[in-house]
């Protein structure tokens, strides 16, 4: 018998499709090493989802509280204040019945880290908890130094070259601007800024900190932290099927918020020649201005590589008039829009050369474990600090650059791309992608770094259960 087999684990996820992903992978994790694991989202009824494939697990729905409440009607302050309670109030009352209705419950919840309300809630419950932080080490301990006050807002340059953050020598890559919006503009969103620090503000009663990274990426930070607080890098987060293949039927993040045309998508890119489109998409969150969005397609309009762009519904009224009807006239199938893909199809499509990314942090993991070279457009939150990242120290694509007026022509954006398909730079980049994609693939895979964090956690959660 399994020794972990009748141990099981609650995983609280935040319902943006950012977060949901890696928690959902971390759990299947979890479930193959013989954990059971039952995966909760805060989220009301009224949204659907797309649940695919995630049958290791258990998921179940818990309220976000806004089945009777308009949630376009409030201020972002409101929105999270009000998802807070309910969705606090919501995981109170599943562990409540949870505890009184099975013999062996949980006695370990793993959060995410941006809900760091539901450590309270565990611990309460006489529960531990493991915090999972879903973006970079160098963005959470950034997070963090505000949060102790040793870097103050607003951010100042400490010394003449312009640097913020001086140590461990590996932060002093980032200028002013390469800091997570949230810590720049901070009177922008203050409720999210909130967040962010809140993270660490009861973080050191959590037993295990998880991290969607893995150790050869972030070396440098992942030791200096590992200094100060113990750390469990356990990434990167990716169906089994693109990594180790050591997982049955992993071959989909599983849950997805918005419905992907994975037939019309495949359909496209089985017609292209090898490493000739390129993939566009600014994840599930990221809004463009009107005029971004006109030189972002006239630019890959006027390129010479195919395209497929994932255009979200919300977005599709900024696309320039008559556009998709020149798309559709165009006997050279140039390009395809969708408003919805499965990314991780895309992207290990062989017809793929180059990934045109906000740089979130998960698109960033996905791009560098497929070996798939980008052209980076960060837009808020933690983007500008990945995408720092991605171009001076893993080398794994170029960044546009903002005009004066704060928008990336479309000459720009088709130079970047045409760089990488077919430049010098670009044949250097795809080597380092190549190799990233090796690395990435090792930590998972069988006594690699993450996969030895992983189950050093299933062996304490059993000790801690026997
Ligand atoms: N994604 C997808 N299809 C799309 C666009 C994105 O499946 O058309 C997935 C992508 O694979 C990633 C997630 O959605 O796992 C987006 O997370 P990320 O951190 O990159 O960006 P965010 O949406 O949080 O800004």
């Amino acid at each position: 018998m399994h020794p972990a087999k009748d141990i099981h684990v609650l995983v609280l996820a935040h319902p943006v499709q950012g977060h949901i992903n890696p928690m959902l992978q971390f759990s299947k994790r979890l479930a193959s090493k013989g954990l059971k694991v039952t995966f909760l989202i805060p989220i009301s009824t009224k949204k659907s989802l797309n649940l695919v494939n995630a049958s290791s697990i258990q998921v179940e729905y818990i309220s976000d509280g806004f089945d009777n409440v308009e949630a376009d009607k409030l201020s972002i302050d409101e929105y999270l204040d009000h998802f807070r309670l309910s969705a606090s109030q919501s995981l109170r009352d599943f562990i409540q019945k949870h505890q009184s209705c099975l013999e062996n419950p949980a006695k370990v919840l793993i959060y995410d880290s941006f809900d760091y309300w539901a450590l309270n809630v565990a611990i309460q419950h006489g529960m531990h908890g493991a915090a999972f932080f879903t973006q970079s080490c160098v963005v959470s301990w950034i997070y963090y130094l505000v949060h102790q006050g040793t870097v103050k807002l607003p951010l100042e340059a400490v010394d003449g070259q312009g640097r913020v953050v001086s140590d461990p020598p590996a932060m002093s890559v980032l200028g002013l601007n390469d800091f997570p919006s949230f810590v720049i503009d901070v009177d922008k969103y203050p409720a999210i800024l909130k967040i962010v620090l809140g993270q660490f503000s009861n973080f050191r009663k959590a037993k295990w900190l998880l991290f969607n990274t893995l150790s050869e990426l972030e070396e440098e930070l992942v030791n200096w932290m590992g200094n100060h607080w113990s750390m469990m890098p356990v990434g990167p987060t990716i169906p089994s099927v693109y990594m180790d293949k050591r997982l049955e039927d992993d071959t989909d993040y599983g849950l997805s918020l918005f419905k992907p045309e994975a037939e019309a998508c495949l359909r496209w890119l089985d017609s292209k020649p090898p490493r000739s489109a390129v993939y566009v998409s600014f994840g599930s969150l990221a809004s463009l201005g009107e005029d971004q969005m006109e030189e972002l397609a006239s630019g890959l309009r006027s390129m010479k590589s195919h395209f497929l762009w994932v255009v979200r519904e919300s977005e599709e009224k900024k696309l320039p008039p008559n556009f998709m009807q020149e798309l559709e006239l165009g006997n050279d199938n140039k390009g395809l829009v969708v408003r919805w893909c499965n990314q991780l199809q895309v992207l290990s499509h062989g017809s793929v050369g180059c990934f045109m990314s906000h740089c979130g942090w998960n698109s960033t993991l996905e791009a560098l474990s497929l070996g798939v070279p980008m052209v980076v457009m960060p837009q808020w939150t933690d983007q500008p600090t990945n995408a720092t990242f991605v171009v001076e120290v893993w080398k794994v694509g170029l960044r546009v650059r903002a005009n004066e007026k704060g928008v990336v022509t479309g000459e720009e954006i088709e130079s970047c791309i045409d760089e990488i398909m077919d430049g010098e730079r670009g044949k250097k980049i795809r080597e380092n992608s190549l190799r990233w994609k090796e690395t990435a693939k090792r930590a998972v895979d069988e006594g690699g770094s993450s996969d030895k964090n992983i189950q050093e956690f299933v062996s304490n959660v059993v000790d801690l259960c026997t």
